[in-house]
């Protein structure tokens, strides 16, 4: 049983006196060694989910493996106020499911009060959303992500059986109801399962204020279900989409959460189709982000087993907290790959699970 995480003490985000080397890192940001700037990292809080999608879960996975050593929501925020102190912006709540952690609003109020982080975001399955909705945009949450790779209620309990696509339907319906903007709509693409829907997914926008995602299965998580010729190109889902109208380029500001998506607009619609092709466009170019683990591991790369552990930084006093931390965030910086190695090493890429490290 996990007990809920106490709510933050004052006080903490005072930190010690910036070293040397802060000052420096304050100056030119969180730079690697390619010259990209990160000023992104996503957060997963937990790595249970309440369901299985085919393409994420293997089945010889019993679920979650992380549930002793989470890191408390104290230990989350103390990570987060001193990075964004050297220029990280933007964080997003993941998991897993992060909405089966209890009291994932609390977070939400602890994050958005962290001077510095100007874009808070949350992605979910959207089962749990209509009764944590509320109180999380009460919170400071603005926008969130959704997945949702089918609109077909038969077709969800194979794709992610345990989940029932009215809920997620319903997930969807609460976040607009609640006024969160934007919805996004996170489909992976998966041939010979979901290639056939692809404009129904587009119609979406032309109906709702929704920002629908395809996604490019990747060859992380169930790499049996990826071996079996399930990839689809986001460039075909392309094609199918201009078939509604011509395709009008957006470009995806601050406001909606510029990611690697590459973003169109149907005419007269309400909502943006992006592209997001991680193996067919690669995009590690413009990568800005790291993830953190529920079991406090950094990730500089989602397609590379490299990994620091922050845990012994976030256990020091408020004195010493601030240099481990950014001692380990350099560390990371400095291994941060070029690229991913979702094409060249396949099996590297089974280390762990999206839903382990973040999705
Ligand atoms: N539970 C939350 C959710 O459903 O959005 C957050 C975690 S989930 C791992 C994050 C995203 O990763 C989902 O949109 C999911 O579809 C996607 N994902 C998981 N495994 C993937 C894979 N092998 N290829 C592409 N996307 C994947």
């Amino acid at each position: 049983m996990q007990t809920p995480d106490a709510p933050s003490p004052a006080g903490l985000y005072t930190t010690n006196a910036p070293s040397e080397q802060n000052v420096r890192l304050r100056e030119r940001g969180m730079r690697d060694r390619f010259g990209r700037l990160i000023e992104y990292l996503r957060i997963s809080v937990t790595d249970r989910c309440n369901i299985r999608c085919v393409y994420c879960v293997p089945e010889s996975d019993k679920g979650y493996e992380q549930d002793r050593n989470l890191l408390e929501y104290t230990q989350i925020t103390d990570l987060v106020s001193v990075l964004a102190q050297h220029g990280l912006r933007r964080v997003r709540i993941t998991g897993g499911e992060p909405l089966v952690r209890p009291n994932v609003p609390d977070l939400v109020a602890l994050l958005s009060a962290i001077p510095g982080v100007d874009d808070l975001s949350l992605s979910t399955n959207g089962i749990l959303l209509p009764r944590y909705v509320k109180a999380l945009k009460d919170n400071g949450l603005r926008r969130i992500n959704i997945s949702l790779d089918t609109l077909q209620p038969a077709k969800f309990r194979r794709v992610s059986p345990v989940g029932k696509w009215e809920d997620v339907w319903q997930g969807i319906e609460s976040a607009l109801e609640a006024g969160l903007s934007p919805v996004k709509i996170n489909c992976v693409l998966m041939r010979g399962i979901n290639d056939d829907e692809v404009q129904e997914f587009a119609r979406l926008t032309l109906r709702y204020p929704l920002h629908v995602r395809f996604i490019e299965l990747m060859p992380i998580g169930n790499l049996e279900f990826y071996k079996k010729e399930h990839v689809f190109p986001v460039g075909m889902a392309k094609t199918a989409c201009a078939q509604l109208g011509e395709l009008m380029p957006v470009v995806e500001g601050e406001a909606v959460g510029g990611g690697p998506a590459d973003v169109f607009r149907v005419p007269g619609a309400q909502g943006t189709l992006g592209f997001i092709g991680a193996c067919s466009a690669n995009f590690c170019a413009r990568c800005n982000r790291m993830r953190l683990s529920a079991d406090g591991y950094l990730y500089p790369c989602l397609g590379h087993g490299i990994r620091v552990d922050m845990k012994p930084a976030l256990s020091l006093p408020p004195d010493q907290r601030e240099s481990a931390i950014m001692q380990r965030m350099e560390q990371a910086l400095a291994v941060k790959p070029e690229g991913h190695q979702f094409i060249s090493v396949i099996p590297h890429a089974a280390f762990r699970t999206m839903r382990a490290i973040g999705g």
